[in-house]
């Protein structure tokens, strides 16, 4: 039922129709509050690729295109930056939209940035500098290929705090991985790494060569750099920051825009919260952010972003959806609050 409706919607443009009308209304309007006046919305993607994973489940190629098609068609497709500082001045542009990544997958480079390129489309691709060029995968990444590729159907971590696992069914299996990342996030520093590396030896997964390349390595990062593509910190091992020590906060953030700007010789002033929901930062590392010489920070709480939003909290939107007709549909419901 939503799906044909958000089918004939889209073969009528309507939701770009109304949106046009919306923002033409708030824009116009002398009582309309400024802060509803202008809004942004900023996508936060991660993989782009063809190839399924069970647990982490990248957008296609194909999907990604249409979604860029869209936007650039329909919206004003800006770089996050620029849009920051916009915010500051309350002169935000009808239709504003940023596109970012997280993590710094091989695949933005393989996948994204040629169809980015194509459409002309600005980015910011926010890394884990401590895995690119290392061969070391995001501790995420080593929780599930643990859970992906192992042939155990039992399993014990009684001995990390945890009891006996199930995986027999794909359930059961995506019930013990959520419980096993939900204590991982919990540790920091040698305590994870300790935790990660009894998971790996419980589950002893069978791990195919590939995935020693799947990060971003230092040059792909140089020549998207040199083409336009932004990159910002998203810390050197990506801990959840509201847990771990100042000390190790104010590592993390100068380490990771060190090597950043290091290798791009430019400044990096953009920074993308790990796990990013409210309860992963505070006060205490929205300080040391800005401490740091960071101008902004995203998260991952859906919504739009008013202007004159606090900087060190601009949310982001998931790409909810394969198909773009549904896609498009929940882009216009969260920009105007409707979901
Ligand atoms: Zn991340």
């Amino acid at each position: 039922m939503l799906r044909s409706m958000a089918k004939i919607a889209v073969r009528l443009d309507v939701d770009n129709a109304a949106n046009r009308i919306v923002e033409g209304f708030y824009c116009n309007s002398r009582h309309v509050a400024s802060r509803l006046a202008r809004r942004f919305q900023v996508l936060a993607y991660h993989k782009v690729s063809p190839d399924p994973h069970p647990f982490f489940e990248p957008d296609h190629p194909t999907a990604f295109e249409q979604h860029m098609r869209f936007l650039s068609r329909c919206y004003r497709v800006m770089p996050l930056m620029e849009l920051v500082e916009r915010n500051r001045r309350g002169d935000i542009p009808h239709r504003a939209v940023a596109i970012t990544f997280d993590d710094g997958y091989r695949d933005n480079y393989e996948y994204a940035f040629p169809i980015l390129k194509k459409y002309g489309i600005p980015a910011t691709i926010f890394v884990a500098t401590g895995s690119i060029d290392t061969g070391e995968p995001l501790w995420h990444d080593r929780i599930f290929d643990s859970f992906r590729y192992t042939r155990r159907e039992h399993v014990s971590l009684r001995h990390i705090g945890l009891r006996d696992f199930s995986l027999e069914t794909d359930q059961l299996r995506r019930h013990s991985l959520a419980l096993v990342l939900t204590r991982a996030k919990e540790l920091y520093g040698h305590s994870r790494c300790k935790f990660v590396e009894e998971v790996e030896k419980a589950l002893k997964p069978n791990l195919p060569a590939s995935l020693k390349h799947r990060m971003l390595t230092w040059q792909q990062i140089r020549e998207m750099h040199q083409n336009g593509i932004v990159f910002g910190s998203h810390t050197v091992t990506h801990p959840v920051l509201s847990r771990i020590p100042r000390d190790e906060v104010v590592k993390e953030l100068s380490e990771s825009k060190r090597q950043l700007s290091e290798h791009l010789n430019t400044t990096v002033c953009a920074f993308a919260y790990p796990n990013g929901h409210s309860a992963d930062y505070n006060d205490e590392v929205k300080t040391v952010l800005k401490e740091t010489g960071y101008l902004c920070a995203v998260n991952c709480e859906s919504g739009f972003n008013h202007v004159f939003s606090d900087p060190f909290e601009i949310r982001r939107g998931k790409p909810w959806h394969k198909e773009i007709e549904l896609f498009r549909m929940a882009f216009f419901l969260q920009r105007h609050g409707l979901n």
